[in-house]
């Protein structure tokens, strides 16, 4: 499977991807993991993407892109891959896309995780990483257990911040999310790939609602021709009343659907499965957006 995972700053991809790649076996690919190990390293290209990285703006397109090339190239990415914060701008989607076509491995899915402005702040401040391990925990709703160990050293989890998630950098992290990143969504819905989650709540949840959105059929089904249509309905309804009349029958009345009683948040959660995170007719503008002013 082949996944792309989008969403702002603190939306949870990073953890949703870790415990994705324990679900289905295939590598987590996280541009900003690469580019901070770059750094951690001095590369080049760590000492070229460290000042853009610092103030809270992407790196070089040429950069990230040079790296995905080579990640992608590697062996254990043929059975899929989730990537993590890639792409990040209309260019970088339009590379991406150009590049799984010539390696013949076009993405499966695009899943968008939505959270509220207040709540990504509240997580960033929130958030830590063992400098050995890699796993990411947040202090105030997934703290490492009492006890845990960390399974590289087998001594308890050495827990780092990120430098930038400090408040001056991320605010210009999220501004960059609404600018550069958000219209991504847009472009993968056109293209019948994207699904939108719900990813605030308990962890464990945002998990299920993620592998539900997965376990969907990944493409919207084939229909058959005229299949679907209003056109194709009405005339499938005049051919069955005709028959009903040929032989007598009366037309056997609908049982009221339990789509009809269905709650409010059960609806949320199949316009959300169907990649359209607002209620018809409302403004569609981000959640981020509309909660930051
Ligand atoms: P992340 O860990 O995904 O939040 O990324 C941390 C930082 O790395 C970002 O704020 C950017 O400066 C840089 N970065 C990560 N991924 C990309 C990307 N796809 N394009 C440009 N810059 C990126």
């Amino acid at each position: 499977m082949r996944i792309v995972l989008l969403g702002a700053p603190g939306s949870g991809k990073g953890t949703q991807a870790q415990r994705l790649v324990e679900r289905a076996g295939i590598p987590q690919i996280s541009t900003g993991d690469l580019l901070r190990a770059a750094v951690a390293r001095g590369s080049e290209l760590g000492r070229q993407a460290r000042e853009a990285m610092e103030g809270g703006r992407l790196v070089d397109d040429s950069l990230v892109l040079g790296m995905i090339r080579e990640r992608l190239g590697e062996p254990d990415t043929r059975r899929g891959f989730i990537l993590d914060g890639f792409p990040r701008n209309l260019a970088q989607a339009h590379a991406l896309e150009r590049l799984l076509e010539a390696l013949q491995q076009p993405l499966d899915a695009v899943v968008q995780l939505e959270v509220d402005y207040r709540e990504l702040v509240r997580r960033i401040s929130g958030r830590r990483t063992c400098a050995d391990c890699g796993r990411v925990f947040n202090m105030l709703t997934s703290p490492p257990a009492a006890g845990e160990l960390c399974p590289k050293t087998a001594a308890p989890h050495r827990l780092t911040q990120r430098p930038d998630d400090n408040e001056a950098t991320v605010t210009e992290r999220l501004r960059v999310y609404d600018e550069k990143t958000r219209p991504l969504i847009d472009f993968y819905r056109a293209r019948g790939l994207l699904r939108v989650i719900d990813a605030e709540g308990h962890v464990d949840e945002v998990t299920r609602r993620l592998a539900r959105a997965l376990g969907a059929p990944l493409r919207a089904p084939r229909r058959t021709r005229g299949a679907g249509t209003v056109k194709a309905a009405a005339s499938k309804r005049a051919s069955a009343g005709a028959a009903r009349a040929r032989s007598g029958r009366t037309a056997r009345r609908k049982r009221p659907s339990l789509r009809s009683s269905r709650s409010k948040a059960a609806a949320k959660t199949a316009r959300v499965a169907r990649g359209k995170s607002r209620r018809p007719g409302s403004s569609g503008r981000g959640r981020l957006k509309g909660k930051r002013r």
